[in-house]
């Protein structure tokens, strides 16, 4: 941890219990643990900041045409992996840790978890042994690959409804 943290980050703020820090080599920026969580502890409770019909590249879906951007504000910061270890839970609105987790770790969701059919798709470079390597969203996930991940309650219904077509 304290080597990862001299060599590649420079702390940019403080928000308790994790810390935004970013890469300086490529500018990325990121939101870290400050303290331990067990797996499916609550980190914390968010909220919907602003309530918007169509998605950006900071808000998390939770319904069909409704994407929110996130209160507290620092959690945009939570970046992607294909092997994530918090997990956004738009039913109850709590940021849930999927294993546990140390200080210094970087907090990673996967997108496709909130995200249906994403406008922005990219290319993940996550380096898990489960790379999916192009992320654009729950629709495009097969059975097998969405059944490897903890998605939220309307993701699991549109993907019921696609099974019924
Ligand atoms: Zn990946």
């Amino acid at each position: 941890m304290i080597k990862a943290l001299t060599t590649a980050y420079t702390m940019l703020s403080k928000h308790g219990f994790a810390d935004i820090m970013q890469n300086s080599v490529t500018g990325e920026k990121s939101l870290h643990a400050t303290a331990f969580f067990d797996k499916e502890e609550t980190i914390c409770c968010f909220a919907a900041d602003q309530v918007l019909e169509l998605p950006t590249y900071l808000t998390v879906q939770t319904g069909e045409n409704r994407h929110i951007t996130l209160q507290p504000e620092f959690l945009q910061y939570i970046n992607h992996s294909c092997n994530p270890n918090v997990f956004f839970n738009t039913t109850t609105m709590e940021l849930v840790a999927l294993k546990e987790i140390q200080p210094g770790d970087e907090l990673l969701f996967f997108y496709p978890s909130t995200e249906w059919d994403m406008v922005q798709p990219f290319d993940c470079y996550c380096s898990s042994s489960n790379c999916l390597h192009r992320i654009k969203g729950a629709a495009h996930l097969s059975e097998t690959e969405a059944a490897q991940y903890r998605l939220t309650d309307f993701i699991h219904e549109q993907l019921q409804k696609r099974t019924k077509k």
